[in-house]
């Protein structure tokens, strides 16, 4: 018998929320604001996190930080040569799904089968163009095969086989499961089944990943890719794929990508809100972000946070939990990354 039929699902909700719930934060706690990278850059996140200073190894935080650096660096030199945010973005987040530090690509956590399943989007601002996966069991780099969906198909989003068929006909060799297997499905990861307690605050729980970028024609991108969450059931898409939850580009406003609790960042479609905050009501960047991830979403239970950046340059990067592993680099060429609010 399936374990979880021993929980009704409100039963499993409420577990959901409580663990997500406990690592809430109100107050602002982001830290670098007013930060404005002239007139091109890359955000990166690597994931919100639970994990409090005391929680973290910190040679692991080390490695995680310097493999953002990277993907900041590999992204930062596309732009500095004219290359497109598109293309910065798509760069970086491949580098951080190669790396089995995150929970995307090589790194992405399974579900409570132990199976494998990605999401992941992608958009740029000038034309609000948009292409996304979910649920894919044998893509190496999922946000590629939603640039793949967004430029290649008359679609915006391609779940699992149908996607897989569409990424393999592209030329995307398909991978096998063991190519993400990071370790088994413990009991200690499957909130859902009601063991949040005996969860480390570990690290490894988030570590979706995210970028935003603009570049010096003054176009704007974003994109995110995950391994959805610990516990999660066979088929749960998160907000990662979903654009205007996950993900969200326009170049009259701003670029955003998410991380956190997605039911959440679905039910508020967070990065579009943002998003709207600017176009309709004339906010800046640093208002609406923080209107969203620090008053609205904290009201509601909603943990996790988001980097964005608007068509100025200015940078935002709001969190409501521990910790956010993020970074950026701008026109100055200075390749910055942080993960405690006082970093
Ligand atoms: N937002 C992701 C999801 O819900 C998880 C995360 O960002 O940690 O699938």
């Amino acid at each position: 018998m399936a374990k979880s039929s021993k929980f009704s699902s409100y039963g499993r909700s409420l577990a959901g929320v409580l663990f997500f719930s406990l690592f809430i934060f109100s107050g602002p706690l982001q830290g670098h604001d007013g930060l404005n990278l002239g007139s091109y850059g890359i955000v990166i996140h690597g994931g919100s996190s639970s994990a409090t200073p005391q929680d973290h190894d910190p040679e692991n935080t080390a490695a995680r930080l310097a493999m953002i650096s990277e993907a900041l660096s590999a992204g930062h030199a596309i732009l500095k040569e004219g290359g497109s945010s598109l293309d910065a973005v798509e760069t970086a987040i491949n580098i951080l799904e190669d790396s089995p530090l995150f929970n995307a690509g090589r790194g992405a956590i399974s579900n409570n089968e132990g199976v494998h399943e990605l999401d992941s989007s992608i958009m740029e601002g000038a034309d609000l163009n948009a292409g996304a996966v979910a649920g894919v069991q044998h893509i190496k780099n999922p946000i590629s095969a939603a640039r793949l969906v967004m430029e290649e198909s008359p679609h915006v989003l391609l779940v699992g086989e149908g996607a897989e068929r569409f990424a393999r006909k592209h030329g995307h060799e398909p991978v096998s499961q063991e190519y993400f297997l990071r370790e088994p499905v413990s009991k200690k990861t499957s909130y859902y089944e009601g063991e949040s307690e005996n969860m480390e605050p570990s690290e490894r729980v988030f570590g979706t990943v995210g970028a935003v970028a603009l570049d010096r024609a003054g176009n704007l991108a974003a994109g995110t890719s995950t391994g959805g969450y610990p516990g999660k059931m066979p088929g749960r898409v998160g907000d990662s794929p979903i654009i205007g939850a996950g993900t969200f580009a326009d170049n009259r406003t701003c670029a955003v990508s998410a991380t956190g609790h997605g039911e959440y960042f679905m039910r508020f479609l967070v990065t579009h809100d943002i998003s709207a905050m600017m176009e309709y009501g004339g906010v800046s960047l640093n208002e609406a972000a923080d209107e969203v991830i620090m008053k609205k979403l904290v009201k509601t239970g909603g943990s996790g946070g988001i980097i964005a950046i608007d068509r100025d340059g200015n940078v935002a990067m709001p969190y409501n939990t521990h910790s956010m592993y993020r970074g950026y680099a701008g026109s100055d060429g200075k390749v910055v990354t942080i993960i405690f609010k006082d970093d």
